[in-house]
C-alpha cells in the first residue's frame, strides 16, 4: 500500500465502479431511495478477492478505510431500498421489502452481465417492521461461507463480496458483534417482487415494466414469444427445478423457503437459517422457527413449485387479461411440468452420483430402494456417495459400515453393483467436504468471539469440496444426534 506504484501521483482507483442504475431507472415505484447508517468502527472481516475481480473491483482499495467506507455505501449515491410482498409459511405479507438492506448499485461483471451489489445489515429502512434494520457478525458469515461452498460446488448461488464488521452492538436477547454483509446477485428480483405489484399495490402498468426489466435482465429469449409473460413463467419454472435438483443431490436445506427468498435468475438467495443435511431424512428440518416441518429437505421440491404457482397468479393480468380462465389454464400447463422437470436434474444427478452412466436398465426401484436403506440405516447423506465408490473399487466394508446394520446393505449393493457403475465418475461429482453443522457452529462462535482463525480455516475447506485430504472436522459427522441441531433466523 505504501510502496511505489506504477501510478504514483496519478487519483488513487475507484474502489468500486458503478454502471447505470437500471432497477432505479426502470421501476419507480418499487423502491424507496434511501442510505445506510453509518459504521461508527468499520473492519473488513471478509473480502472476497475473486468476487471483488469479478465485479470489476480493485481488492486492494477495497481494504483501505476509503473502499471500506464506500462498501458500506458512504457517498455512494442512488442506493435504495426495495419493496416486495412474500407469503411467509404460506400466509401472504402484503409489504415485506428490504427492511435492513439496501441495493448499492449495479455493476457490469468481467463478462459483462449486470449484477446487483446490496448491503444487508446497513439500519433500519421505509420497509422494516419491528426489526432493528442490524444483523450480528454470526449470521453475515454464514451466509458468507454457506455461499461460498454452494458456489464451490456448482449450484446458482448470489456471492458474498465483503463481510464487515460494524463496532456496534446488537441485541439478539444477548449482545451481538454487529456487521454489514455486502452481496453479490444477478438480481434481487423474487417472486415476491411480482407479488407486491400485482396483490398489494395492484398496478398493472408496474407490472408490465417489472416483467420486461425481468425478462430482459434474465430470460431475454421470452420476449421473442407470443406471450412474453408465458415464456418467462417458463424459463423461471426451468431455472428453480433445475436449482431445486441440484439443492436436493447435496443435501442442502434452505431453511426458509418464502416467496420473498426465491429469485426470478434462479440463484439460491438469502441464507437464513440454512444447513446441509448429514444423516439421511426427508424429514431434517434445522429452522428453529420451523414448526410444522414446511421447509423439510424432503418438501422443498413441492414447496417450490408452490412458490411458482404464487408467481403464476401475480403474472395472470400479463398472460391474458381478457380471459382469466384461459389464463390461468395455460400457466397451470406450465406449473405442472415442474415434477417432471424436476425429476429430470434429479435423476440424472442421482445416476451420476451412483456413477451409473447407463442408466439403473431394469432395475427402476434402485434409486428409491438406496433412499429407503440410507433413512432406516441413518447413513450421512455425503459420506453415503463417496463410500460407496470405494465400495465400487473392492473396498466392501467402506459402504457397510456406515450403516447401523452392515448387513442390511449387502442385497442393495449388489443390485447396484451389477449396473457396473464407475466410481470416478462417482469422485468427480460427490463432494467429500461440506460445510459440517458443528464445524459451522463452532467457527461462528469463535469468530462472534473475535477469534477469526477457526472461521477462515473453515472457509478454505469449503472451497475445495474435492479434496481428500481435507481435515476430519470438515468430512466426518459430529457424533451428537444430528436431529438436535437448529440454526436461527439470526435477524
Ligand atoms: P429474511 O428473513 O432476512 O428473509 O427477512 C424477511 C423480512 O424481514 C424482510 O423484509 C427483511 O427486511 C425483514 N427483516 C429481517 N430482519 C430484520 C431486522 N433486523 N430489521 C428490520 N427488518 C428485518
Ligand atoms: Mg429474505
Amino acid at each position: 500500500m505504501f510502496g511505489a506504484r506504477e501510478d504514483e501521483g496519478a487519483a488513487p482507483p475507484a474502489p468500486l465502479t458503478f454502471s447505470d442504475p437500471t432497477y432505479v431507472r426502470e421501476l419507480e415505484g418499487l423502491f424507496v431511495p434511501w442510505t445506510a447508517e453509518p459504521a461508527p468502527d468499520p473492519r473488513l472481516l471478509v473480502l472476497e478477492d475473486n468476487v471483488a475481480r469479478d465485479v470489476g473491483a480493485d481488492a486492494e482499495a477495497l481494504r483501505t478505510p476509503a473502499g471500506i467506507a464506500a462498501l458500506l455505501g458512504e457517498g455512494v449515491e442512488g442506493t435504495v431500498a426495495q419493496g416486495y410482498a412474500g407469503h411467509q409459511f404460506g400466509a401472504f405479507s402484503p409489504r415485506l421489502g428490504d427492511g435492513r438492506a439496501l441495493l448499492l448499485g449495479e455493476v457490469l461483471d468481467r463478462d459483462g452481465r449486470r449484477r446487483d451489489l446490496h448491503l444487508k445489515g446497513s439500519g433500519r429502512t421505509p420497509f422494516a417492521r419491528g426489526g432493528d434494520g442490524k444483523a450480528p457478525v454470526g449470521p453475515m458469515l454464514r451466509e458468507h461461507v454457506i455461499s461460498e461452498a454452494m458456489h464451490a460446488l456448482g449450484i446458482p448461488t448470489t456471492r458474498a463480496l465483503a463481510v464487515i464488521a460494524t463496532g456496534e452492538t446488537v441485541y439478539r436477547e444477548v449482545p451481538l458483534p454487529g456487521a454489514v454483509l455486502v452481496r453479490v446477485a444477478d438480481s434481487h428480483l423474487r417472486v415476491g417482487t411480482f407479488e407486491y405489484v400485482a396483490k398489494t399495490l395492484r398496478d398493472g402498468e408496474l407490472l408490465g415494466r417489472l416483467l420486461d426489466y425481468a425478462i430482459a435482465r434474465h430470460h431475454p429469449h421470452a420476449a421473442d414469444a407470443e406471450i412474453s409473460a408465458l415464456a418467462f413463467f417458463d424459463a423461471v419454472v426451468a431455472a428453480q427445478a433445475e436449482l431445486l435438483a441440484r439443492w436436493m443431490l447435496v443435501g442442502f436445506v434452505h431453511g426458509v423457503m418464502n416467496t420473498d427468498n426465491m429469485t426470478i435468475s434462479g440463484e439460491t438467495i438469502d441464507y437464513g437459517p440454512c444447513a446441509f443435511m448429514e444423516r439421511y431424512d426427508p424429514a431434517t428440518v434445522f429452522s428453529s422457527i420451523d414448526h410444522g416441518g414446511r421447509y423439510a429437505y424432503g418438501r422443498q421440491p413441492l414447496i417450490a413449485q408452490w412458490n411458482l404457482a404464487r408467481l403464476a397468479e401475480a403474472l395472470l393480468p400479463l398472460i391474458g387479461a381478457d380471459a382469466p380462465e384461459v389464463a390461468a389454464e395455460k400457466a397451470t400447463a406450465i406449473l405442472d411440468t415442474f415434477p417432471a422437470r424436476f425429476g429430470e436434474h434429479w435423476t440424472a444427478g442421482v445416476h451420476a452420483k451412483l456413477g451409473l452412466t447407463a442408466g439403473v436398465g431394469e432395475d427402476e426401484a434402485l434409486v428409491d430402494d438406496l433412499l429407503g436403506l440410507l433413512h432406516d440405516e441413518e447413513v450421512d447423506w455425503t459420506l453415503a456417495f463417496r463410500a460407496l465408490a470405494s465400495t465400487a473399487r473392492g473396498d466392501t466394508t467402506a459402504f457397510a459400515g456406515l450403516a447401523r446394520d452392515p448387513a442390511a446393505t449387502t442385497g442393495w449393493v449388489q443390485r447396484w453393483l451389477a449396473c457396473s457403475p464407475n466410481p470416478d465418475v462417482m469422485d468427480a461429482v460427490n463432494p467429500v467436504v461440506i460445510p459440517r453443522n458443528e464445524a459451522v457452529e463452532d467457527a461462528l462462535a469463535h469468530a462472534t468471539a473475535g477469534d477469526l482463525g477457526p472461521y477462515e480455516r473453515l472457509v478454505d475447506a469449503v472451497r475445495r469440496p474435492f479434496a481428500t485430504d481435507a481435515a476430519p472436522a470438515y468430512t466426518q459427522p459430529a457424533e451428537r444426534d444430528a436431529g438436535d441441531y437448529v440454526t436461527y433466523c439470526g435477524t
